[in-house]
């Protein structure tokens, strides 16, 4: 597509990034099943290699089925680029690497995906890495955590599991004021329901294996970088800044500028971490962001329609959803995602641990997976599983106490959803 700024977010999730193929016409973006391109010359390889012409070289760096999505997920963000990468975890790592050394430290949201939690609380620690956890919405406990080793402050636009949703301009203001990037894990609400960029995010991640797919057929991960940040600014980020060891001393920022963290994670991340993603689960990921904003209306839909219920029923005893009146996170739905709280919440079951896991064993349509974002509607007990890792006053903290089941509302009938979360609810409360 031709530059079009204008365009609204429902024909850029169709046509951003994309364009007929230059040597067929073929409309719909081939997938280019290709590990490696011919150089026009020695001249051409050479410039390549250089990073003086932009191109194709090899797939673990560039592919042009994933360079559409790579465009197209950067322009859904309002971001300057973006890079895929094989799975939302991976994107969490290339979106630290740039930025961390041995000793130095992320400050992170309590409230996040259970992985992360893990990952950052025990896998980083292997780099030299340390994360440390804070409850984002006490911002005087944020800004005391971040300190002269901090390269990284991280939340989620909309928590899991409890679809809690975090005041990224409080956020974004702390971060900003103590000059460190902030990364936004925008997986749970997508770029239809929030653009973090516009709240100050820094940087936003993906597991595209999730809504932006749609279908649960494939995993990836993609990093968005707003181009805003002034690497340069201090000395603290000297793998954009300064010259880079790792390309024969290549300064970044002063080279690339706005797209300085895009060219980074191409050339040195996915070079040298090979966390790439595959032009097939680009291709489904395309066909995914095709249809975002309709399946996002009918998920917020459906859960403001089976968390309404849930929350009246006696055999529950709280549900979590932040559209709901009753939430604490009511009053940030129209300031962070207008359009909706996304299709995540957590309900609490009066029955406790024993009744949430008959609860999960007795439903029919929503099936008991470790997934979220799908068509389908999905349940988990996160206690007995995602944060299984997880001690108890960190799984209550996250969230994910013994007697919370986490709910992925799809986008089936509503009225289907409700008689078979009744019948289930029944035979956990017999
Ligand atoms: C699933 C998920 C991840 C991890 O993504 P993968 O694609 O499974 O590696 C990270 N953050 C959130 C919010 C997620 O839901």
């Amino acid at each position: 597509m031709s530059d079009a700024p204008n365009y609204g977010f429902d024909t850029l999730q169709i046509h951003a990034g994309a364009r007929p193929d230059p040597a067929t016409g073929a409309r719909q973006t081939p997938i280019y099943q290709t590990t490696a391109y011919v150089f026009r010359d020695a001249e051409h390889a050479a410039a390549l290699f250089n990073l003086q012409e932009v191109g194709y070289i090899y797939s673990r760096l560039t592919n042009p089925t994933v360079a559409v999505l790579q465009e197209r997920i950067a322009t859904l963000e309002g971001g300057a680029g973006a890079v895929c990468c094989s799975s939302g975890h991976a994107a969490q790592i290339m979106a630290l690497f740039p930025l961390m050394q041995p000793g130095m430290n992320v400050v992170a949201s309590t409230r996040l995906y259970g992985g992360t939690i893990t990952q950052f609380s025990q896998t980083i620690k292997r780099f030299g890495w340390e994360a440390k956890f804070v409850d984002f919405d006490d911002e005087d406990a944020l800004a005391a955590a971040i300190d002269d080793n901090t390269r990284a402050v991280f939340c989620e636009s909309i928590a899991n599991p409890g679809g809690y949703i975090t005041d990224l301009d409080a956020i974004s203001a702390i971060s900003n004021n103590a000059g460190v990037p902030l990364i936004v894990d925008n997986t749970s609400a997508t770029p239809y329901l929030c653009n973090p960029i516009k709240h100050g995010a820094t940087l936003v991640v993906h597991s595209t294996t999730k809504y932006l797919t749609g279908n649960g057929t494939v995993t990836g991960g993609c990093v968005v970088d707003s181009g805003t940040f002034d690497w340069s600014a201090s000395d603290k980020f000297p793998s954009l800044s300064a010259p880079e060891p790792a390309y024969h001393g290549l300064k970044f920022h002063e080279t690339f500028g706005p797209l300085a963290f895009t060219f980074h994670g191409i050339a040195i991340g996915l070079r040298d971490l090979g966390m790439t993603m595959n032009p097939q689960a680009a291709h489904y990921t395309l066909m995914g962001t095709e249809t975002l904003s309709l399946r996002m209306e009918r998920h917020v839909q459906n859960a403001m329609t089976v968390a309404t219920w849930l929350e009246n029923d006696d055999r529950v005893d709280h549900v979590t959803y932040a559209g709901l009146a009753s939430s604490p996170y009511n009053n940030r739905v129209a300031k962070i995602c207008p359009k909706g709280a996304g299709g995540l919440f957590t309900v609490a079951l009066k029955g406790g641990y024993d009744a949430c896991v008959k609860f999960v064993d007795s439903l029919d349509i929503f099936s008991h997976v470790a997934n979220l974002g799908d068509t389908r509607s999905l349940v988990i007990h996160s206690a007995s599983t995602t944060h299984r890792q997880l001690d108890e006053a960190q799984q209550e903290a996250a969230g994910a106490g013994p007697n919370v089941v986490r709910i992925s509302i799809g986008i089936e009938n509503a009225e289907d959803l409700i008689a078979d979360l009744d019948q289930a609810l029944a035979k956990a409360s017999a």
